[in-house]
């Protein structure tokens, strides 16, 4: 058996296309400041609600980062949208480190 592209792909094998409304890890990952800034379409935002519910990396993601969120917004009344995104980005790269460092799957 050849694979048909001639070559094989080690990283994971992710359709380009997707389907409509839903969205993957990659991408809950990349609207995360804006899903919890309540900035995203709420198709969007339905979609991320979606994939939370089904993958535990993320559930924990969206959770902690909320998390993170609301203590900063609780800490500083002077903080900005565009603070909590600048914030919410070092937070997010921080906690999605830690999960995937803390992930024991081969
Ligand atoms: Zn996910």
């Amino acid at each position: 058996m050849v694979p048909k592209s001639g070559r094989v792909d080690t990283i994971g094998s992710q359709a380009p296309h997707r389907e409509r409304g839903k969205v993957d890890c990659n991408e809950v990952y990349e609207r995360l400041s804006e899903y919890l800034d309540k900035d995203v379409r709420e198709e969007l935002a339905r979609a991320i609600d979606e994939h939370r519910g089904h993958c535990p990396d993320c559930r924990v993601l969206i959770d902690t980062t909320r998390m993170t969120v609301v203590l900063y917004q609780r800490d500083s009344h002077m903080a900005t949208p565009v603070a909590i995104s600048q914030r919410l980005r070092i937070a997010l790269s921080a906690a999605y480190r830690e999960s995937e460092s803390g992930r024991g799957d081969v």
